[in-house]
């Protein structure tokens, strides 16, 4: 058997040209989106992001907003200038990149950012919403994740989804997403004595551990959909995932790669989060809110 597989550029395609439509007819309008990135430093993995963020709004007619700041930058100016982010009704989004700089408490930061500006989904309260079930912004990754299993076809009420990872930018929201969508969910983490044991269980199998090698052949089921968000280097400096691909890619059902799989996905989904709440702002202010 071999899985097939997941294209994550094809469908983050396809969701990017949905996005363009929405942009248009909010641009028509006279309410064009626009998303306001911020950049503090000079790490490089975050400015090749952040460009990535500017040309991928070009790509669907948003208007980016690109604000660099050197890695001196206090806090109390940081807040400042999203405070004024927060009140400038042309910003339909906000996103901070991080890391940021020790002297800047990164959380006080994303708490800053108004609820309904924030794409990335990873305040408090944009994590309270996905846990209780009301409407609001979910954080990128996982929400790609999402339409990358609902591509398949396949069920996923009342199967077995197994988490590998509980941070809360990816492994928890994940866990919670897929409780929404009814799947029984069991979240693995560092401390999971038999990985293995509970993999091998899972009909939806989402590996977002930092670690090659993490799941082989052997920790799946046969059929299973394994979902990839690992972002690891070889020996040789390549990219890949946590999965042992061309071994899983024998056993499972469906498979994403890496690249290709979840970081185009994840790159899609913050352009629908930026579109979301544009069209939610003009909804309120056309209803007088
Ligand atoms: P993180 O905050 O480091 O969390 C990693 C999780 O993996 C933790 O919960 C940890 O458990 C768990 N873990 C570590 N070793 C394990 C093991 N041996 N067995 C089982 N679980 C283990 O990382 P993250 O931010 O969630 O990201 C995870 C991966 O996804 C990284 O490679 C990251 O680069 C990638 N990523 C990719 C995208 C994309 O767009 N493609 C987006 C975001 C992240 P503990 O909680 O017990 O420590």
């Amino acid at each position: 058997m071999t899985g097939r597989l997941i294209d994550g550029n094809a469908l983050a395609r396809q969701i990017r040209a949905g996005v363009a439509t929405r942009v248009a007819a909010l641009t028509a309008r006279g309410r064009q989106p626009a998303l306001a990135v911020i950049l503090v430093g000079e790490d490089p993995a975050s400015q090749v992001y952040v460009r990535h963020k500017v040309t991928d709004c070009e790509g669907v007619g948003m208007r980016s907003v690109l604000e660099r700041y050197p890695a001196t930058l206090g806090e109390a100016e940081l807040l400042a200038r999203i405070e004024a982010l927060n009140a400038d009704p042309a910003i339909a989004g906000i996103l901070v990149q991080l890391p940021l700089p020790r002297q800047i408490e990164a959380q006080r930061v994303i708490e800053t950012i108004a609820a309904a500006k924030d794409v990335d989904g990873y305040s408090v309260r944009s994590a309270g919403e996905l846990m209780t079930g009301l409407p609001g912004l979910r954080p990128c990754t996982p929400s790609g994740c999402m339409k990358l299993i609902e591509t398949t076809g396949r069920p996923i009420e009342g199967r077995h989804a197994v988490v590998i990872g509980r941070s809360n930018t990816v492994g928890k929201p994940m866990a919670l997403l897929l409780l929404a969508a009814n799947a029984t969910v069991t979240v693995c983490h560092s401390r999971t004595p038999d990985l293995g044991e509970l993999t091998r269980q899972a009909d939806i199998l989402v590996a977002a551990v930092g670690r090659r090698g993490t799941v082989r052949a052997d920790m799946v089921k046969p059929g299973a959909v394994v979902i990839d968000v690992g972002m690891n280097r070889t020996a040789e400096g390549k990219l890949c995932g946590d999965v042992d691909f061309d071994a899983v890619r024998g056993v499972a059902g469906w498979i994403t790669p890496v690249p290709g799989g979840v970081g185009p996905m994840t790159r899609a989904m913050l352009l629908v989060n930026t579109v979301e709440a544009a069209e939610r702002d003009a909804a309120a202010r056309d209803a007088g809110r």
